[in-house]
């Protein structure tokens, strides 16, 4: 889906909540609709008209990226041009993204303007994602894949939490990413036992499971996969727990299609925990959406799901964690096609030994 046309699902949109505009302060759905990357811009969506306001940092590089839609360069505060550019009556405003201080200066500069919070309006067009988002998925997989099999080929051995961390990234900028999705986690034995552990100055211990949770960002997109590496022989609650987990992450992989609630699949993969004895060590949701956002809609949890449709891109991530000891999650990133998903991630879930 072109930018073009996002700008014509979005004018759907409005006109079926009767809104005559919509301010969309929320920056990565400014990209989304408009292809503006910057780090200050206010879009405004209207029935004919799409008008960016950003600062003069961004003059000459906003009419580069975008598509179909007017820049407007503003001064310190976007909001001081903003009734020039909003048409009188319903006009929407995202709710999630604005601040109450933000909201009452967007209500002081509109004065007469029907101001109707939104949620979601943006993000309901992004959770399914056109050839190109996925493109750009599949190019971001491709190249943490990369960087992730070359730390199992090479080990831990003489380097830190911090220092693979820094390393994996380094990869995957060398292979043309713009960096890494978000902030590595690469944890050793208890550490692990943290779900977003921050990686330490100290060297990954033997005779456990160490934790690498990463991912690259191309072109905007994100990719996520996380990986559970083992480091010479287990004890028996984590060998054992591996073996659930991968179960889990396989079960929940195979129920994976269009037409099942996230929060059902989610329960695919708690059953397979909660029988083997285990379900009060898994503690977070099963997954969630990727794509401009690392994590993003569709979340795959008991509460607050969606059905799953063709198109959507979801990470599997069931995780074991017993405090004091260790942790284990087994992450793949999936997009979900008409008969099924298919499985982006390339590196293989099997128990792997890697040297330190
Ligand atoms: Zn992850
Ligand atoms: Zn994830």
């Amino acid at each position: 889906m072109s930018i073009a046309a996002r700008q014509g699902r979005i004018r759907e949109e409005l006109r079926g909540q009767g809104l005559d505009a919509v301010v969309v302060t929320d920056l990565v759905n400014i990209r989304y609709l408009s292809g503006f990357v910057g780090s200050n811009g206010v879009l405004v969506v209207g029935p004919t008209s799409l008008v960016l306001l950003t600062d003069s940092r961004y003059a000459t590089a906003a009419r580069d990226q975008v598509t179909d839609t007017d820049v407007v360069i503003a001064g310190r505060d976007l909001l001081d041009r903003l009734a020039e550019t909003v048409p009188r009556g319903r006009v929407g405003f995202e709710a999630e993204n604005v601040t109450v201080a933000r909201r009452d200066r967007l209500a002081a500069r509109l004065e007469g303007v029907d101001l109707v919070p939104t949620a979601g309006i943006v993000e309901g067009l992004r959770v399914v994602k056109d050839p190109g988002e996925l493109d750009l998925i599949r190019d971001a997989t491709r190249i943490a894949d990369a960087a992730l099999s070359e730390l199992i080929t090479r080990g831990f051995a003489g380097r830190t939490e911090a220092r693979v961390a820094w390393d994996l990234e380094g990869a995957m900028r060398d292979a043309g990413a713009e960096g890494a999705s978000f902030d590595i986690i690469v944890a050793g034995g208890a550490h692990g036992a943290l779900p977003h552990a921050v990686p330490r100055a100290v060297a990954v211990p033997p005779d456990t499971l160490v934790v690498v949770d990463m991912g690259a960002r191309v072109g905007g997109y994100a990719s996520d996969c996380t990986r559970t590496l083992c480091t010479g022989t287990l004890p028996r609650a984590l060998e054992e727990a591996y073996a659930v987990c991968l179960e889990a992450q396989r079960a929940a992989l195979a129920a994976c299609r269009p037409g099942v609630h996230s929060g059902d699949l989610d329960s695919v993969a708690r059953g397979v925990i909660a029988d083997a004895g285990l379900g009060e060590h898994f503690g977070h949701g099963l997954g969630h959406g990727v794509g401009l956002d690392i994590h993003e809609r569709p979340w795959l949890r008991q509460e607050g799901g969606e059905v799953l449709k063709t198109g959507m891109v979801v990470t599997i991530e069931p995780g074991i964690y017993f405090e004091g000891v260790g942790g284990v999650r087994i992450e793949d990133l999936a997009i979900v096609t008409d008969d099924g998903c298919e499985v982006l991630t390339g590196v293989p879930t099997d128990l792997t030994t890697t040297t330190i």
